[in-house]
């Protein structure tokens, strides 16, 4: 039984109908699992090889349905036991043939497409799953965006990921990879997350990628811009001419509202500012208008600053940072001080910058095209076919 369904998974690419995987080239990504481990446990469920990073002649050999324990003594691997001389070099374990397609590993419960690489890292193990990208993003896309959402929405969601990763590529190149698994990169928990709406959206758009003057551009998104997404000066300061303030097809959308008390506000301002306001008696920050700026309110109408005035004096704190303070879903929100409650009520979820997911959903119910949805949200940016 178990051997059948094995048999099912690790094909060689003659029993297969070719995909894009070996119909061009695309980036390898190496994305960190987890780091500063003493002891890495694989299943390996496809007859595997294993080999040091960069060489061709294999060291170990490893049939179908083997376990492989990898532990380390500082300088020297140890694989099942057996002491394997490291030199400074990583191990890769890998399908026994390039011709194996399909190939995956296990580890933790998780199965992951490509192979597996494991370095020392600090006196300790790293495990780092090598992945093509399209691979990689058939494990991000749907926990990024719910795969039931209309196509067009997932084709430009799928977009934006890949063009996100292939810029972000050497975000951890200090750890010994490129992306992490949290939402720091971007989610992925490898094969389990699969959904076959996802993996045609991401099939359909293979290899597309944004660009701004002919460089990948910083595709930021976010879940929804409550009725407009932000000029990025105004959200950390540095002006992207691709990261404009666009409108939505609805204002006012994915409405929230946090309530604290004035007691606890002011001592959360006062703590953040360094400074006892005592009690807090007025906050003084004009209403929200969707689109309508103002002296403490940016072209959206998010919050810049608002004053927090109290019996003992007052402080100006930014809309980013009361967003901490307060655990607020966005900046984009109106503050009232009544009976010694502050309500804060607002719109959207997330920083505003780039596509706006719950935006790009009503864009594409409207028979928007996933190629215009990405066109409103990267304002000036062409649709690439990088591979
Ligand atoms: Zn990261």
């Amino acid at each position: 039984m178990k051997k059948s369904f094995l048999a099912l998974y690790c094909l060689f690419s003659s029993l297969t109908i070719p995909s894009i995987a070996e119909a061009a080239w695309q980036p390898q990504l190496a994305i960190g699992l987890w780091s500063g481990q003493e002891t890495i446990t694989l299943k390996l469920p496809c007859k595997s090889k294993i080999f040091f990073e960069g060489e061709e002649k294999s060291i170990m050999e490893l049939a179908a349905g083997s376990q492989l324990s990898i532990t380390h003594n500082g300088s020297h691997f140890l694989a099942n036991g057996k002491n394997l001389k490291a030199e400074g070099k990583g191990l890769v374990i890998k399908a026994e043939s390039a011709k194996v397609r399909d190939y995956y590993f296990t580890a933790r419960q998780n199965d992951y497409r490509g192979s597996a690489k494991i370095i020392i890292k600090h006196g300790k193990l790293s495990l780092i799953n090598l992945v093509d990208t399209e691979d990689y993003l058939k494990g991000v896309l749907p926990e990024e965006m719910p795969t039931d959402w209309p196509v067009e929405a997932l084709k430009a969601q799928a977009v934006a990921a890949r063009t996100y990763a292939l810029q972000h590529r050497k975000r951890h190149e200090g750890d010994g990879f490129d992306l992490c698994t949290n939402t720091h990169c971007q989610q992925y928990l490898g094969k389990r997350s699969e959904k076959p709406a996802a993996s045609k959206a991401l099939e359909t758009t293979a290899g597309e990628v944004l660009t701004y003057q002919g460089k990948l551009i910083d595709a930021f998104f976010h879940t929804d811009s409550g009725g407009m997404t932000e000029n990025s000066e105004d959200v950390w300061g540095a002006k992207m001419p691709y990261l404009r303030a666009v409108k939505e097809k609805e204002l006012y959308t994915k409405p929230w509202k946090t309530v604290l008390t004035a007691e606890r506000a002011a001592s959360l301002v006062g703590k953040k500012s360094h400074k006892d306001i005592g009690d807090l008696k007025k906050v003084e920050l004009s209403s929200l208008k969707i689109g309508s700026s103002g002296k403490d309110r940016s072209h959206s109408g998010r919050v810049k600053q608002a004053v927090f005035v109290g019996s003992r004096g007052k402080v100006t704190i930014s809309g980013n940072d009361l967003r901490s303070l307060f655990s607020l879903r966005s900046t984009l929100f109106d503050m009232h001080l009544s009976h010694k409650q502050l309500t804060v009520e607002g719109y959207g979820w997330g920083h505003g910058l780039g596509l706006s997911q719950w935006g790009a959903k009503k864009w594409a119910e409207n028979g928007k095209k996933y190629n215009e949805i990405l066109g409103h949200y990267y304002q000036h940016t062409e649709l690439k076919k990088l591979y």
